[in-house]
């Protein structure tokens, strides 16, 4: 997977959020290529910038978010500084989103049928109604829903349905990318199940390349062929999936797998990381990780170390001059 075409890249990104006590430096210079037909997991805790690097591409950060410098080229052409008219091109159109919980993305005033002729005719104003409608119709078949139920709203819809109506309408107009951020957190462990499976088909049948943000490793273990790990608003590690759980290199993701509940393994507590995750008003100086690094030296103390990439795979931690 990862000799294939590059359609994006993204090179030292820096994503700022000006609050009241200062400034969060959610993104730190991030540098990431993803590859035509992958599933790329970006996992990493809460606050770790995954979902804010998801809205970055889109170019949906809240306000007062704002890129303030670094590229994402998106099959060549800079996103990043693309004016409105240029995004509405590429927003939905080539690159779409599916957001963490349905029942707030969806309006429950609108029907069913409503969102996708919105959605459609925002995209296309050619398009009329009624083949938005028999477009609607057509997604919602390809995902197992009848079309009788285009005329239903989102409150008559269980949570598996309603997720599954936000990925029809990311996929309606045929995107080549599709961005799932924490796509199944409002459903319970078999929707969660059935909806990853749903996924991985429309993956093939849509030809599309996608981008699974999410905190749980079950769930990139089961998709991803390669997985990002975030750790502070910056990529600490980037590997092909099999090789990140065999052999994981930066000390992050050695703690992050560890903590995984294993149920065949007889412990008689949950394995934690020690600390919390860093303060992004006033970032720890040198490696992000190092105050709740086990093996800490005095130069991660210091300077921020550099990434060293070899046999398909990205580290950035002291601990390596070359990928062993
Ligand atoms: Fe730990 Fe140093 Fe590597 Fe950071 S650079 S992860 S502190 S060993």
């Amino acid at each position: 997977m990862g000799a294939g075409e590059t359609i994006l890249s993204i090179k030292g990104l820096h994503v700022e959020f000006p609050i009241s006590i200062g400034t969060v430096k959610a993104l730190q210079g991030v540098d990431l290529d993803i590859v035509k037909g992958e599933v790329m997991g970006l996992v990493g805790e809460s606050g770790c910038g995954k979902s804010t690097l998801g809205f970055s591409i889109v170019r949906l950060l809240r306000p007062p978010g704002r890129i303030t410098s670094g590229r994402i080229d998106y099959r060549g052409r800079n996103v990043a500084g693309m004016d409105e008219k240029e995004l509405l091109r590429i927003r939905g159109r080539r690159i779409a989103m599916v957001f963490q919980d349905p029942l707030t993305s969806l309006n429950p005033l609108f029907s069913i049928g409503q969102h996708f002729v919105e959605t459609i005719r925002t995209h296309d104003r050619a398009v009329t109604k009624s083949r938005a409608l028999e477009m609607a119709g057509d997604m919602l078949e390809s995902l197992g829903i009848s079309r009788q139920r285009l005329g239903e709203y989102p409150h008559q819809m269980s949570g598996g349905m309603r997720q599954r109506i936000m990925i029809g309408l990311a996929l309606v107009m045929r995107p080549e990318l599709l961005i799932a951020d924490e796509p199944t957190t409002a459903l319970d462990v078999i929707v969660e199940a059935q909806f990853l499976d749903l996924l991985e088909e429309l993956r093939g049948r849509f030809d599309l390349t996608v981008i699974l943000i999410t905190h749980n490793l079950g769930n990139v273990a089961q998709l991803a062929h390669r997985i990002t790990v975030m750790y502070g608003g910056t990529i600490v590690e980037v590997a092909p999936a099999g090789d990140l759980f065999r052999r994981p290199l930066h000390p992050y993701t050695e703690g992050l797998l560890a903590s995984i509940p294993n149920i065949r393994l007889d412990r008689p507590r949950l394995v934690t990381m020690p600390g919390s995750p860093p303060d992004l008003v006033d970032p720890p100086a040198g490696c992000v990780f190092h105050p709740r690094c086990p093996r800490a030296m005095d130069v991660c103390r210091r300077e921020r170390p550099p990434s060293v990439s070899g046999d398909g795979r990205t580290v950035s931690c002291w601990l390596y001059k070359e990928v062993p």
